[in-house]
């Protein structure tokens, strides 16, 4: 997959893939990637909440307690996705200024070395020797750190990911598929609030199966199955076992 760049000299992905979700090579990539990455927190969102809740919901048909077992597990899902969100994306930015200090370094110690380094991968990626060289030339007098960022490392140096923005992102994302849950459980009364919470919830997750299949480039089908068993497997357990502890206590 390549899209139209803009201002860089090459379209082709970086030579190092990066963490998972978060390569810089063009603006496009970028926005499918944040895409796929809220469509995946907003899943979190759906499949814990929904065990929570079904789980409570198994053991009791009290609205108000199956709304605190909800409303509990929607917060702490979401903070610790974005605490988590944010420890990884901070690692991930560490790692990333330490490249940049260490090219910058060698750019300023080895110019020769590494203008030559410049040159032998514009020549494995196709061009020949002579151009190679001379694009390298011109790269490297018009700005010689972003040129080796972008072809060795797949850095764009104004395009470092957020922590804060990442946490954020990954929380609402959270919350937002948290809702879908708690809304029918609560809306719905005792006969009904189970099913319609299953029937939801599975048309959700094969929503969000489908999308992030699409976005990643990969067989739906699978994806669509996978993900829907998967949340079905969670809350059958989780109610299976509210419903053991429930009847053991009351
Ligand atoms: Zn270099």
């Amino acid at each position: 997959m390549s899209f139209p760049t803009t201002g860089q000299p090459t379209g082709d992905p970086p030579p190092m893939s990066r963490h998972e979700g978060e390569p810089h090579v063009d603006s496009v990539n970028n926005l499918l990637n944040k895409l796929r990455a809220s469509v995946l927190g907003a899943n979190d969102g759906i499949v814990s909440v929904a065990g929570i809740v079904m789980g409570f919901a198994g053991a009791t048909t009290d609205r108000h307690t199956i709304f605190l077992g909800g409303m509990a597990g929607l917060v702490a899902g979401a903070l610790s996705m974005a605490a988590g969100e944010y420890v990884s994306v901070s690692t991930q930015r560490d790692t990333e200024r330490a490249l940049i200090a260490k090219e910058t370094r060698e750019l300023a110690e080895e110019p020769e070395e590494e203008l030559a380094e410049l040159a032998d991968l514009y020549r494995e990626r196709g061009l020949s020797e002579d151009l190679a060289r001379k694009v390298a030339l011109e790269l490297t007098a018009h700005d010689a750190l972003r040129s080796h960022l972008d072809i060795e490392l797949g850095i764009d140096p104004d395009e470092l990911t957020n922590p804060w923005q990442a946490a954020m992102a990954s929380m609402v994302a959270f919350t937002l598929g948290a809702l879908l849950p708690m809304l029918t459980i609560l809306l719905f009364g005792a006969g009904l609030r189970v099913y319609v919470t299953v029937a939801a919830v599975t048309v959700a997750l094969a929503l969000t199966g489908y999308v992030s299949a699409r976005i990643g480039d990969a067989p739906t089908r699978p994806a669509v199955l996978r993900n829907v068993v998967g949340g079905l497997l969670a809350m059958l357990v989780t109610y299976a076992i509210g419903s053991l502890i429930g009847n053991g206590v009351g």
